[in-house]
């Protein structure tokens, strides 16, 4: 479902230049809950950002569902950004907005009809179960509520794949267990591949079925969890 070749990334150029990540080559299955692991600094979330190109690579390719994504035009970009929802460690929820809007922004960017789209966000805040806060303001929600409006905003256009960058580094223990359990759930309902990045062995343990170990912009470890971690 991702499948990056050789990709490397450097931030600036000359003696200036940071290679943030190296020649890293990764391939996730289709249905797969795959985790990056590694310290800050590390390469965790420039990786992250490579698969849908708010990062573009200074080389190597990127493939989700078999579209090699750095050939595109801007327009087909655009398009198949659809398919790759994302969430972020501080929720980026528009402030301004309610629940409700929060959800229906990406089917309003996407042009679907008035009525499509209020059914769509109905089925979405039941997903996430905030069918009771749709008209809050993101200020009126607990941190836990806040991520759900952004997997439910993530899902909207019913994408195949969802990238989490730090999605539970914000909340405490017993929100981040619940938000991983609506992960997990979303994964087995609707067959969406997660990539996931974090700094916690916690999350990585509790959800994905394989893990990368990033360090200095490499790949160091990969595997299946109990393997990488049950070794010696
Ligand atoms: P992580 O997510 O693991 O903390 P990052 O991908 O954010 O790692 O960063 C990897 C390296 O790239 C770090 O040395 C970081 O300082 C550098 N870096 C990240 N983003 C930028 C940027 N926009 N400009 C310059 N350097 C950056
Ligand atoms: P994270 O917590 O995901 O590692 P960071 O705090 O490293 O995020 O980075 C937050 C933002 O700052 C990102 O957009 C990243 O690209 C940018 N950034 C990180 N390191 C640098 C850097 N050395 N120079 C410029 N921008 C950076």
């Amino acid at each position: 479902m991702i499948e990056l070749t050789d990709i490397s990334k450097s931030y600036g150029t000359g003696a200036g230049a940071v290679e943030a990540i190296k020649h890293i080559s990764l391939s996730i299955n289709k249905g797969e809950i795959f985790g990056i692991i590694g310290h800050s600094g590390a390469g965790k979330s420039t990786l992250l950002r490579c698969v849908n190109l708010l990062e573009r690579p200074t080389t190597g390719s990127v493939k989700v569902g078999d579209v090699e994504l750095t050939q595109l035009s801007t327009t087909q970009l655009q398009r198949e950004r659809r398919r790759i929802g994302m969430i972020f460690q501080h929720f980026n929820l528009l402030s301004m907005a309610t629940v409700r809007d929060n959800i229906a922004f990406p089917l309003e960017l996407a042009k679907l009809p008035k009525s499509a789209i209020k059914q769509r966000v109905d089925e979405l805040l039941q997903l996430v179960g905030l069918e009771q806060h749709a008209g809050k303001y993101p200020a009126q929600l607990s941190g836990g509520q806040k991520q759900r409006v952004g997997i439910a905003r993530a899902l909207a256009n019913n994408p195949d794949v969802l990238l989490c960058d730090e999605a539970t580094s914000a909340l405490d223990p017993q929100t981040t267990n619940a938000i991983l359990s609506l992960l997990m759930d979303i994964n087995d309902k609707l067959g969406i591949t997660i990539l996931l990045i974090t700094h916690e062995m916690h999350v990585i343990r509790s959800i994905c079925d394989r893990v990368a170990v990033i360090d200095g912009g490499k790949i160091v470890e990969m595997g299946d969890v109990l393997d990488v971690f049950l070794k010696p």
